[in-house]
């Protein structure tokens, strides 16, 4: 890693910034402990901004931003219009870049009341605007889903992005993954899941640990709905229960961004 008194050299290898918006960094900490996987890729790049594992900034223009965070207040907006300006290729990763993720429940209320309760009767002297997944405001070349990041997926879609080769995001259930890895299923232990309606490509990361899947990848673009209104109603659930889980995620649905950008 350059230090602060190294000056900075000409590379020829592909300049490569991340940036954070609205999140809670979780993202950049994976990549930060992706450890020898991402070494085979930290060689064919230049990392030139990075603010999680570095102070230094080398350059202004990019050949590959890598964005998290979604895009909360209109300094955020015009901030990430013009790192896109200055970008060849964009990532978002994470679901707040991706689908709006956890901050998108705040599009769930009023924006007033909201504000309101954030910062008080002063409140209007704060920019806020609704939640806008990355791809709401400008162009995204490659998206890479989860809370957070599956770290080989990260590195999947990079080296397709510094191939300029399309990466298409999963749009499976999670449940064809997780009946792979012979997980029992959490439905079969009286847990409601996420898994029918969620987009796979983590490899039921959740649900191999014990836990259910809570959507953090989005929505599947064709859910298997029979079989889902079969849970529903074999588990006596109630859709309302479903939905309200699936919102923790997915409330910035519209216009949602399926990877399939090359
Ligand atoms: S996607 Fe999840 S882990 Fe990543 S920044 Fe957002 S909240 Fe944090
Ligand atoms: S519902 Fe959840 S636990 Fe059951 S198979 Fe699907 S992903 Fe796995
Ligand atoms: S199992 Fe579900 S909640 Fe967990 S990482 Fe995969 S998509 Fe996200």
């Amino acid at each position: 890693m350059k230090t602060e008194k190294e000056p900075a050299k000409a590379s020829a290898k592909p300049k490569v910034a991340f940036f954070d918006f609205a999140c809670c960094e979780g993202c950049q900490l994976q990549v930060a402990n992706i450890g020898e996987a991402l070494l085979d890729v930290l060689g064919a790049i230049d990392v030139v901004e990075f603010r999680e594992v570095m102070s230094e900034k080398y350059d202004k223009a990019y050949d590959i931003a890598i964005i998290e965070g979604s895009i909360t207040d209109f300094h955020a907006e015009e901030r990430l219009k013009a790192i896109r300006a200055r970008s060849k290729v964009l990532i978002a990763y994470g679901a707040c870049a991706a689908i709006g993720g956890v901050n998108g429940m705040k599009n769930s209320f009023d924006l007033d009341e909201i504000r309101a309760s954030v910062y008080g009767s002063d409140y209007h002297l704060f920019d806020s605007t609704p939640t806008r997944p990355v791809h709401q405001v400008v162009k995204v070349d490659y998206t890479v889903n989860g809370c957070p990041i599956y770290p080989p997926e990260l590195i999947e879609v990079l080296k397709h992005a510094l191939r300029g080769l399309p990466y298409t995001v999963p749009d499976k259930p999670v449940c064809s993954e997780c009946k792979l890895n012979e997980n029992v299923c959490m439905y079969e232990r009286g847990v409601s899941c996420l898994g029918p309606w969620t987009k796979a490509g983590c490899n039921s990361w959740c649900v191999n640990n014990g836990n259910i899947c809570y959507g953090c990848r989005g929505e599947v673009k064709n859910p298997a709905k029979a079989a889902a209104s079969d849970i529903i109603s074999k588990y006596n659930l109630k859709p309302e229960l479903i939905k309200g889980k699936f919102d923790m995620y997915n409330k910035c649905k519209e216009g949602d961004n399926n990877g399939d950008h090359k």
